[in-house]
């Protein structure tokens, strides 16, 4: 058993800033990851980071951007908080010697973004998020943080009270990927989730393979609600055949997009009139899919992206990243042809519910970056917006773990018994009671006896017991691969589940995830070793990526109105009388929960009132 008072699972940037932060207030701190960090999925970040940094700019226009981009089910509290701190947090990255694109004067650059009042997007040429990893690793590594590197974390240990909000979380169980070990990792003060996405639960996606939203399944079945999770962002500029993403720093710098007849359909088909391709990226998503769907796509798939007008040495100083994406991965030659581009599965605005200091409403547990909700994004992501949110929140999430003073947050978690709830109106039996991996699986391996005789540390030990006959009975039986159901669930979701949703779509995939569900229980691994069998991992991955899919689409079943990143088709507008609120899924013991909170509109000095998004 290895024991730290600070354990941050995950090492993209929100794990490795949480984890720089509670070291700098003394904390004993390490890091547990399934990649190694320079390989975790930020590093893939090409268009940039936010923050109000010049004349002219200011936070207060940075939060009201946010909300307006957030179709007002963004938490002002949360907003401001990262709008506030995100000048400071880049300056800090500045100071430990992040290599920003830079203007002739020396000072960073800012190039506009979609939906921004203000060109506020810092960035390092198309490579931000490798430059802001790097920068952050060289910094973990002068800290002196712990890094167990390629272990693979599989459970939370935590204790087995009724309600959620009286349980504790005392570690995490893992598993050696390069050795097969499988080990408990007691934390003394606190477990910080830095898992980052759920992407792969679509086939089209931006998203890295490593991207299976572990940290949120597994605080899902400890019995952390899961909110707002059907608000998935696709952005409109992702390759066709890979889903590569195309920064929107293309369209920041001038980049234009054309349908089949040659149109500048953002403008000529009065998608967005002012703003045209720097509308939202909800926009220009369905601007661009209504584009095919009315014929006016190439190849009846996808649009172009034109950026030859802005000359090759300025591709070349702002882009060159971009030419070689489009050489390598569609043959297409930027400098010389449009690029073909359709919308992609991108970033998921839900998560984890969080308030702003990354606690969740099980004490002891943290979340942090996109695999939280704290919630900044609401119902769209700005783009530039992810970064600066692992940057602030990663930070206030480790500094708090490590017991510093903070003020108290102003967003509260957890206490579902107060708030609205609702049917679930499905065609199917949803969820998983008593199976593998929830949290019965927890109580059973683990948790406080009770009156709480049993110590914090055999409740680890109790949960490690409880992983290791898993994974024995995950590697002895006879069954089909798991390749075959997640590939289902994926071609589902991405059918169903997409940019434009409609009822009986969605009732579908939730038919298809029971199937894959009820598939996945004859699920066997083909490789029997215990050395870096991914066969292994991925099969447990694949069981996360189900119950985030399931709570993906109960959201949108669920959410009858048009908000942000959620169309439908019953239901084509906003309705803010009825659906300013969030949508919370408790796992509730494998019988999922559907309850609401409502939406906090108020600021420190303003309450942000909703009004007609236009761009
Ligand atoms: C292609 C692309 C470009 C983007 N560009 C931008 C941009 O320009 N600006 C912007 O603001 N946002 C951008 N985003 C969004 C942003 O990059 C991500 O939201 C963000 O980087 C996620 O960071 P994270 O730290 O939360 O998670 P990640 O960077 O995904 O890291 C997750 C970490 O968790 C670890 N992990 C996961 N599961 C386990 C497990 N079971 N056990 C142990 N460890 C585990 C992984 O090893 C990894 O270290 C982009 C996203 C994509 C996909």
């Amino acid at each position: 058993m290895y024991e730290h008072d600070v354990i941050v699972v995950g090492a993209g940037g929100a794990g490795l800033r949480a984890a720089i932060a509670a070291k700098n207030e003394g904390a004993d701190v390490a890091i547990v990851s399934k990649v190694h960090p320079v390989r975790s999925h930020t590093g893939a970040a090409e268009g940039g980071i936010n923050a109000a940094l010049r004349e002219g700019d200011s936070w207060e226009d940075h939060a009201y951007d946010t909300m307006k981009g957030s179709d007002y089910l963004g938490d002002a509290p949360a907003i401001e908080t990262l709008c506030k701190n995100s000048p400071n947090e880049v300056i800090q990255l500045e100071h430990w010697g992040m290599a920003f694109s830079r203007e002739e004067d020396g000072r960073v650059s800012q190039r506009p973004f979609g939906g921004l009042s203000f060109p506020r997007t810092t960035y390092a040429g198309a490579e931000t998020g490798h430059q802001l990893l790097h920068t952050m690793y060289e910094q973990l590594v002068k800290s002196g943080v712990q890094v167990y590197d390629e272990w693979h974390v599989l459970n939370l240990a935590v204790t087995d009270e009724e309600r959620p909000e009286d349980r504790t979380c005392h570690g995490v169980v893992a598993y050696d990927v390069q050795t097969g070990e499988i080990s408990g990792f007691r934390a003394r003060n606190g477990v910080i989730l830095a898992t980052g996405g759920p992407g792969q639960a679509f086939d089209h996606t931006t998203n890295a393979v490593s991207c299976t939203g572990d940290g949120q399944a597994m605080a899902y079945r400890a019995g952390v609600p899961l909110e707002d999770m059907e608000f998935i962002q696709f952005h409109p500029t992702s390759l066709p055949s890979t889903g590569v993403l195309i920064s929107e720093g293309v369209r920041g710098e001038g980049g234009i997009l054309y349908n089949a007849e040659g149109e500048r359909f953002m403008f000529e088909h009065g998608y967005a009139n002012n703003d045209g391709e720097l509308a939202s990226r909800d926009v220009v998503s369905r601007a661009e899919l209504t584009e095919v769907n009315e014929g006016r796509g190439i190849d009846d798939e996808y649009v172009h992206l034109d950026m030859r007008h802005l000359g090759e040495e300025r591709i070349l100083d702002r882009l060159e990243n971009i030419l070689h994406l489009a050489e390598d991965f569609e043959g297409v030659d930027g400098l010389k042809e449009p690029m073909p581009v359709k919308p992609g599965q991108h970033y998921a605005m839900g998560g984890i519910e969080t308030n702003e200091n990354g606690e969740t409403c099980v004490n002891g547990l943290y979340a942090a970056g996109e695999c939280a909700c704290a919630s900044v994004h609401g119902a769209n992501r700005l783009g530039g917006n992810a970064l600066p949110e692992l940057i602030v929140f990663g930070k206030r999430a480790g500094k708090h773990a490590a017991g510093a003073e903070m003020e108290p947050a102003k967003i509260e978690t957890g206490q579902r018994g107060e708030y609205e709830t609702a049917e679930i109106d499905s065609p199917v039996a949803l969820g998983e009671p008593g199976s593998f991996g929830d949290a019965d699986a927890v109580a059973d391996g683990g948790t406080v006896a009770e009156g709480g005789s049993v110590d914090e540390t055999s409740i680890v030990e109790r949960a490690v017991e409880a992983e290791r006959r898993n994974i024995d009975e995950l590697l002895s039986s006879e069954g089909i691969h798991h390749s075959e159901v997640r590939s289902d669930l994926q071609q589902s979701m991405t059918r169903y589940v997409n940019v434009f949703r409609e009822e009986e779509g969605l009732k579908q995939a939730l038919r298809d995830i029971r199937e894959a569900r009820d598939r996945y229980k004859d699920v066997a691994v083909s490789d029997p070793s215990r050395t870096f069998n991914t066969d292994l991992l991925q099969t447990i991955e694949t069981r996360n990526l189900l119950d985030l899919a399931e709570a993906i689409t109960i959201g949108a079943l669920a959410r009858e109105e048009f908000r942000g990143a959620h169309w439908r088709a019953e239901a084509p507008e906003r309705k803010d009388d009825e659906w300013l609120k969030h949508t919370m899924l408790s796992w509730n013991d494998g019988t999922p929960e559907l309850w609401y909170r409502p939406v906090m509109l108020e600021g420190e000095d303003k309450t942000y009132e909703p009004k007609t998004r236009s761009y």
